[in-house]
């Protein structure tokens, strides 16, 4: 179970909107700060633990920058994500890059800011020597296959995932990177996404130390860097439970110590690459209800679209909504709460049971922290919205502005018609 609240009164979210109108996505910074310090709390047993921020999911400097003061880094798969790093002072071996259908500048990016490469594929160590050196560090990316049990949704199985290589792979990538210089290797695998149970993200990193253990024994090799990927769940729905970090720390500490330490990789870096758990549950997507209409159903319409929160339309997600003020009233109507585009599935709810909603009400959208804003896009000439950071003491400070129509036509050139 967990209690889906608000980090502020309608008195103070009106008060916010009176300088910036809805929609907009606002961010929790304190929360956002509280639960990257629990989980980089519960892996303090590990020489080396680290977090890199999927910038993928929330790619804002301001959000960046408060991740970097708490001592995560970067997960990186295309060049503005690089550049974000750049901008925010995020560099070296605090950056990860694991991309997959590369072209070489972003390599090349990558490596002028030290990153640690990932190589999503086997002929990738052909294509990085072709058009220049090797790094002292290079990382491999596993794809397990049929082996693991089940994927889920939005990964699928590993068999059928485009990521990584497979065994025979890993170990023919270690050999060919060692004939050519490379003198450090890590290894990273992501099968789950939106995993609740920690007995998915455990398992993982059991299969990860037993690769390590593997590569050890049939190559003389001692990985120094172990990547479980992201996929720590989000729980969207009030009756699911998050992940207890302590326990997912403490599952994993177990395996460690039982495989990696006696094979003397007791001190190598672990690290996960979340960006769901690290900023989805502590952003919103604030909204004003502007239509209500009676047909075959009951809709709401709101001031927001797909432009801002794709995932209920893409993926058909649940994301919990609070009604500003009615949090305590009965939620004895059922409503479909649309956006405006022209398709269908442009909905946040659909059949939910809601106190009942009048134009000019406040409606907040439920972790939205991330792939939110960033998956938003221009279809129907929706504007993405402004990204808002809520302060410790209130304060709001605005951390990237609504997009305008001059934006949406910065491609075009009308001079020419
Ligand atoms: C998307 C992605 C992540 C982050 O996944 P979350 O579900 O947000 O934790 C991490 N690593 C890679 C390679 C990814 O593609």
């Amino acid at each position: 179970m967990n209690k889906k609240t608000v980090p502020f009164t309608e008195e103070q979210i009106r008060k916010i909107i009176s300088q910036y109108p809805t929609p907009f996505h606002i961010y929790d910074e304190q929360a956002i700060r509280e639960n990257v310090r629990k989980l980089i709390e519960a892996f303090s047993w590990a020489a080396d633990f680290k977090e890199y921020f999927a910038v993928k999911a929330t790619p804002n400097p301001y959000i960046m920058k408060v991740l970097k003061d708490e001592g995560v880094g970067s997960d990186c798969s295309s060049m503005a994500e690089l550049i974000l790093c750049e901008k925010v002072g995020i560099t070296g071996h605090d950056i990860i890059f694991s991309s997959n259908d590369t072209p070489y500048e972003e390599y090349k990016k990558a490596l002028e800011l030290g990153a640690m490469i990932n190589l999503d594929d086997i002929t990738v160590i052909d294509y990085m020597e072709k058009h220049g050196p090797l790094p002292e560090w290079i990382c491999v990316r596993y794809n397990p296959g049929p082996l693991l049990k089940s994927g889920n949704d939005i990964i699928g199985m590993p068999e059928e995932a485009k990521y990584g290589m497979t065994k025979e792979q890993i170990f023919e990538a270690y050999r060919i990177c060692r004939s050519k210089g490379v003198k450090h290797f890590g290894l990273h695998t992501m099968v789950v996404s939106n995993e609740l149970d920690p007995n998915g993200l455990i398992n993982t990193a059991k299969m990860m130390f037993e690769l390590a253990v593997e590569i050890k024994t049939e190559l003389g090799i001692l990985v120094e860097f172990i990547d479980f990927g992201g996929g720590i769940g989000v729980a969207y729905k009030p009756e699911q439970t998050p992940v207890d970090y302590t326990i997912l720390s403490a599952g994993i500490k177990k395996y460690f110590e039982k495989l990696m330490i006696p094979n003397g990789m007791g001190d190598i870096r672990i690290s996960f690459e979340c960006g769901r758990v690290i900023t989805g549950p502590f952003g919103y997507l604030v909204t004003t209800a502007i239509h209500h209409k009676n047909i075959w159903k009951q809709y709401i319409g709101t001031d927001a679209s797909m432009a801002n929160l794709m995932r209920p339309g893409m993926y058909g997600a649940y994301h919990h909504l609070t009604v500003m003020g009615k949090e305590n009233a009965p939620a004895d109507h059922v409503y479909d709460v649309t956006g405006s585009l022209c398709e269908n599935c442009d909905k946040f709810a659909v059949d939910r049971n809601l106190p009942q909603i009048v134009d000019g009400d406040i409606l907040v959208i439920h972790d939205a922290g991330a792939h939110g804003h960033s998956m938003g896009f221009n279809y129907n000439g929706k504007l993405r919205s402004a990204e808002l950071l809520l302060h410790e003491d209130g304060t709001v400070t605005q951390i990237r502005r609504a997009e305008t129509v001059n934006d949406l036509f910065a491609t075009l050139d009308f001079s020419a018609l």
